[in-house]
């Protein structure tokens, strides 16, 4: 197995524990530029971009590089190989939704030139660019529409939700609630997103597949259940002006394809999965677990 990526927001530390493996190969490798793998290739699984809102508005040129130049090298690769290829899209291809929950057959809300549109708009052309060497080359392809995920090795100051609650949380400090915390988001545990992801690649299933948790929640009660996990007293405070322009207001995904197309559902709950998550951390900051 080889993994490449240029670590502009990821870490090699995340893969330490694989570097003993016979047979895995680590690659240090901006996939925006021409990927050469020598030998058989069985899958190309094309995950590379920053997915954070502070990340991709900190390298909004590389983020639209990569879903654009990066899939058609991936995807070139894959056709040169004769390999299987999938694509991590994101729920953000629906934008901020005016239908809801999300079925794979909406077609989204984006705004091109908002701040979120170097995301959206990559992500969008990147699964236009899919379905092209489908039809025209006939090629193997999955898509899988990835919504909010987390769990343990999420980077500490990556700005998102979850490791900015956590952190703040295990220092005892108050959760920075963005807009007045109304907005939603469904959380799903990195191990469920691995299940979905697999069993779409070895399914035969073409169209996007949606893999998310149908827990909706606000970012309110969000704040409230971390800190009833992490044991925290010191509350939230409200209204801080970081909240990103174009934050979707709500987002949940329709599942129904998942569920009965490969047979998937999420099976962490999210105080389990919150709990992983913070002990992760914890230890991560050489904190008392
Ligand atoms: N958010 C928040 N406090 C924070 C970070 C994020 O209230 O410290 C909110 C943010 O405004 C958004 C939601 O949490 O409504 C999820 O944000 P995230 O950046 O995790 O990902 P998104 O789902 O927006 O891509």
């Amino acid at each position: 197995m080889v993994a490449m990526d240029n670590l502009i927001t990821g870490s090699q530390d995340n893969i330490a524990h694989l570097a003993g493996n016979r047979g895995f190969e680590f690659i240090y490798h901006d996939v925006s530029n021409f990927i050469h793998v020598p030998g058989p290739v069985g899958a190309v699984l094309h995950f590379a971009s920053p997915a954070s809102p502070m990340d991709y508005l900190k390298y909004p040129i590389q983020t639209l590089k990569v879903g654009a130049l990066g899939t058609h090298n991936a995807l070139g690769l894959a056709r040169t190989k004769g390999a299987r290829f999938l694509l991590a899209s994101t729920s953000e291809v629906y934008g901020d939704p005016l239908v809801h929950p999300q079925p794979e057959d909406y077609a989204g809300n984006v705004d091109p030139v908002g701040p979120r549109g170097v995301y959206d708009e990559a992500k969008r052309y990147a699964e236009a660019l899919v379905m092209a060497y489908h039809r025209q080359h006939g090629m193997e392809t999955r898509i899988v529409r990835i919504f909010n995920t987390y769990g343990p090795r999420m980077r500490l100051d990556d700005g998102r939700v979850v490791p900015n609650f956590i952190g703040q949380a295990i220092r005892s400090e108050p959760l920075t609630i963005y807009g007045d915390g109304s907005q939603t988001r469904c959380f799903q545990y990195i191990d469920d997103l691995v299940e979905g992801v697999c069993r779409l690649l070895h399914s035969d299933y073409v169209e996007p597949v949606n893999i998310g948790t149908t827990r909706e929640i606000s970012m309110r009660e969000f704040a409230r259940i971390v800190n009833n996990v992490a044991g925290n007293a010191a509350g939230a405070v409200y209204g801080d002006g970081s909240r990103i322009d174009g934050d979707p207001q709500t987002r949940k995904p329709d599942t129904v394809r998942a569920r009965t197309v490969l047979k998937w559902q999420p099976k962490i709950e999210l105080e389990e999965g919150l709990d992983r998550t913070i002990r992760y951390f914890r230890t991560a900051l050489s904190l008392p677990a």
